[in-house]
């Protein structure tokens, strides 16, 4: 075995060779795959290995697309031809109208990527499987590039490439431990001796907690057992003179897929199993957890009577295998929280169709630094410190019991709950607070006008469209109060403290003490990597001069690994985190001021305290931090506090404001207001795949600044023609907003892609965000939104509708 390499990826199943082999396509020859037993031996050998092209967002479409061509071209290698079945189709079935509008915007996703997707009502589903019966049947989405591969051989054939471009495998060698250098540089302890190398990658499958707790960390990801059957053969498929396509079944939890000429089903039951949660026998490796054919009786009824066939065949195998699951069902593929030069490709549920692709995102994260998509849904920094062992099994339960149902636009499901709450929680609730969660935090989404009232989830506007209106309206025309908790803070201090900042942002975010910037971070490919708050808080009782950096609520990690990583060694920077330990209050509308006034001795007139201004002060008895500041385009004060004073500086804004009309408003109408002043969400609008000019943040961006992270990348960006252009559109139909994802289309071609939308109240608009052709981004250019499978004519408008000159904002 080598001493030294430059990777060394542990763990031999789809993770890890496809990670080995991209590893070596983006340039890197010098790695090594370590497996304690043979390649396969984890999951990856009894996988029913289906591959299909769907994906709830472009990434994970984009990266399925990845991997329907690299098998295609692996079928294809008269080497070491691959068995893969591409191009039986599939179809994931409907009973509700609701699920076909998913259907239908995700259709409309994936035609963004290039992938075509179909949406077939009942009758036509049967025409194409039929062993189905159309009994309780809408429809369904039928995505042709659906097959499946022989696992065992597709791993061996990734390894095979990786070898001969120079990588090694050493099987039969387990990781014992792991040590990390004050380099950063890791020395890996196998069985077979040490190895010492700059990155590690976990690739670990179910055993991922074991190689986790190796370097000090915990991964949520819990595995649950996974039944599937192989029937006898069926005569009506041999008969067909094609192959079946895949079915996924939302309504009865299974899919199933043609075996030989038999059918492989498996099962989503309700009555599900975790695995291991107390620790994996060392020797279960190419095993099998004992069949449990009682456990899925509920979901089997389901699938017999949409296949009557299958009662009428024998059962010729049984698989029951772990599979592991994430909190939010995706997987964990990038850089592991709080450590250096340790990445993970874990938590995958659908590894062998997702596989080729999550490893060759990781490997261009590993070599690049970024990956050609943004990455953040699939991200290990998106869960912040609160997803413990119980969390992350209660989450995992509910996601396998729901495995086939997507989310609906603003549904959150109740397993986990109140993982993050403040004071105000069940203060809010009393008040009638719909609760949203952002990274585990109970964020109140609107207040319901009745105990009673209720929301249709679905993707048109809802019941709650009037009580977020007459919020907006409360703002807009006396004051509102509203809590966003578990937005990002970190306090920076350190002589330094200012040059490093200064080097990080790409434009010059005021440094003037009492006052605040908005600024935003690049990546070194000159692309968006984050944006935050700045605010200059001088020296005072509280403390010495100090910078808060604010952003948004999941960014905590994300931005600490960011930040940390570019501190110079002799460099005079502190970061610390204060997230947990504050909560904003948003105080906003034109009666802001005078609420201020009653309840805080400062001076709040526009003299002052001028827009874009910090101070500290005291709201009642509550010790304060407060910004003017505003998302809603209001008149508005952010105002930070501790949060053993939340309370108290709640109370005080109630009793003050009730003179001057206050109303809480949630985050619904801050989405609907910050839509009408061209105002971004990170994540949503503000991605690594665009860089700032791109995006519409020119005025944030000085390149005559002497350097900054990014600029020369952006140089070589800017001298080239842009391709993409962030604008505005107006939709001329206000039954249902555009999705993020959504294609806008400019005759048969799509030219676009909605980022977010929804209805502007103050202005009575329905509108929406997209990346356009950038030669076609001009005011009063129309296009066809395909929003829900309807051609809605759009127009670019200016992105500030409301109040463009800013003077709500500034009193
Ligand atoms: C019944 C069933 C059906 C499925 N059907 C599908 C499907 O139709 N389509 C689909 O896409 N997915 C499916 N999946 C999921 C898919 O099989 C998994 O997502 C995938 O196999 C996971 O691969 P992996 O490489 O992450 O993990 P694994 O295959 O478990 O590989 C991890 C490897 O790491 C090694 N390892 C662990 N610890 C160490 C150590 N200390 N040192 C060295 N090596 C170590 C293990 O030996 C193992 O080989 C199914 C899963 C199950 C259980």
């Amino acid at each position: 075995m080598k001493s030294h390499t430059r990777v060394v990826v542990i763990g031999g199943g789809i993770a890890g060779c496809s990670t080995l082999y991209h590893l070596t396509q983006e340039g890197w020859s010098d790695v090594v795959l370590l497996e304690r037993n043979e390649l396969t031996s984890g999951t990856t050998w009894h996988s029913a290995a289906q591959v299909t092209n769907f994906g709830m967002n472009q990434t994970m479409v984009g990266l399925k697309t990845h991997s329907i061509n690299l098998y295609k071209e692996l079928r294809d290698d008269a080497d070491y031809p691959v068995q893969y079945n591409h191009g039986d189709g599939g179809i994931r079935l409907a009973n509700t109208q609701a699920q076909m509008d998913g259907y239908r915007h995700f259709a409309s996703m994936a035609r963004g990527m290039g992938v075509a997707f179909e949406v077939i009502d009942a009758k036509e589903c049967a025409r194409r499987h039929p062993l189905i019966s159309t009994d309780n049947l809408v429809g369904g989405l039928w995505d042709g590039n659906d097959g499946d591969i022989d696992p065992a051989s597709l791993c061996q054939a990734l390894a095979r490439r990786a070898r001969k471009a120079g990588a090694e495998v050493y099987r039969n060698t387990p990781v014992t431990g792991l040590t990390q250098h004050k380099d950063d540089s890791w020395t890996v302890h196998t069985d077979q001796g040490d190895i010492t190398c700059e990155i590690v990658v976990n690739a670990c499958g179910y055993r991922v907690n074991e190689v986790g707790a190796m370097m000090g960390v915990h991964h949520p990801v819990t595995s649950m057992e996974h039944q599937y059957f192989v029937t006898e053969d069926i005569p009506a498929i041999a008969e067909a003179g094609h192959r079946m396509p895949l079915l996924r079944c939302p309504i009865s939890d299974y899919y199933c897929r043609q075996e030989k000429n038999g059918l492989l089903v498996g099962f989503y039951e309700q009555d599900c199993k975790t695995w291991g949660m107390d620790g994996i026998d060392p020797h279960f490796v190419n095993a099998l957890c004992p069949d449990d054919l009682d456990r899925i009786t509920d979901v089997l009824e389901g699938a017999f009577e949409r296949m009557p066939a299958l009662t009428e065949v024998g059962i010729k195998t049984i698989v029951n295998g772990p599979i592991t699951y994430t909190i939010d069902g995706a997987p964990l593929v990038g850089p592991v929280p709080g450590k250096r030069n340790a990445f993970c490709i874990i938590g995958l549920r659908a590894g062998l169709g997702e596989g080729g692709g999550h490893g060759w995102m990781l490997a261009q994260q590993i070599v690049h630094g970024e990956a050609c998509y943004d990455t953040w849904c699939i991200d290990p920094r998106r869960f912040t410190g609160h997803t413990n062992v119980e969390l992350t099994a209660l989450k995992a339960i509910e996601d396998y019991q729901n495995e086939f149902r997507f989310h609906f636009p603003n549904e959150h499901r109740p397993a986990g709950r109140m993982a993050k709450t403040t004071a105000l929680t069940p203060v809010l609730a009393a008040e009638g607070a719909e609760f949203t969660v952002v990274n585990g935090w109970e964020r109140a989404e609107f207040f319901k006008p009745t105990p009673d009232f209720h929301v249709t989830h679905g993707f048109h506007f809802d019941e709650s469209f009037p009580v977020v209106a007459a919020e907006v309206a409360a703002v807009q025309d006396a004051v509102g109060l509203c809590e966003v908790n578990g937005f990002n803070r970190f306090e920076i201090t350190g002589s330094d403290a200012r040059t490093f900042l200064d080097r990080m942002f790409c434009g010059r975010v005021t440094a003037k003490p009492g006052r605040v910037g908005l600024g935003y971070l690049l990546n070194h490919h000159g692309m968006l990597k984050g944006e935050a708050t700045v605010a200059n808080l001088p020296a005072s009782d509280r403390g010495p001069e100090r910078i808060w950096y604010g952003s948004a609520a999941a960014s905590e990690f994300h931005d600490m690994d960011w930040l940390q990583s570019h501190v110079g060694a002799d460099e005079d920077v502190q970061i610390a985190s204060l997230t947990n330990d504050q909560t904003i209050l948003v105080l906003a509308g034109p009666k802001a001021r005078a609420v201020m006034q009653a309840v805080s001795r400062a001076d709040w007139s526009a003299a002052g305290f001028p827009w874009l201004s910090v101070r500290e002060c005291f709201i009642g008895y509550a010790p304060a931090t407060v910004m003017s500041v505003s998302f809603s385009g209001e008149l508005a004060y952010e105002i930070h506090v501790p949060n053993a004073s939340l309370y108290a500086a709640y109370l005080a804004l109630r009793d003050a404001g009730l003179a001057q009309g206050l109303r809480l408003f949630g985050a619904h109408a801050v989405e609907s207001m910050r839509l009408e002043k061209g105002y971004l969400h990170w994540k949503a609008d503000i991605l690594t795949e665009f860089d700032p000019f791109e995006t519409g943040l020119s005025r944030f961006v000085d390149m005559v600044k002497p350097d900054f992270i990014g600029k020369a990348a952006l140089e070589k960006r800017v001298a080239a023609e842009p391709t993409k252009q962030l604008v505005t559109l107006h939709l001329t139909d206000d039954s249902a907003p555009a999705h993020g994802g959504a294609s806008v289309m400019h005759g048969e071609g799509v030219i676009g892609t909605v980022t977010s939308g929804g209805y502007g109240h103050r202005v009575q608009k329905n509108l929406a965000y997209a990346f356009v052709d950038a030669g076609l981004a001009q005011v009063g250019a129309t296009f066809d939104i395909d929003r829900l499978g309807q051609m809605v004519p759009a127009v670019i408008v200016d992105p500030a509708q409301y109040d463009p000159h800013m003077a709500r904002v500034r009193g």
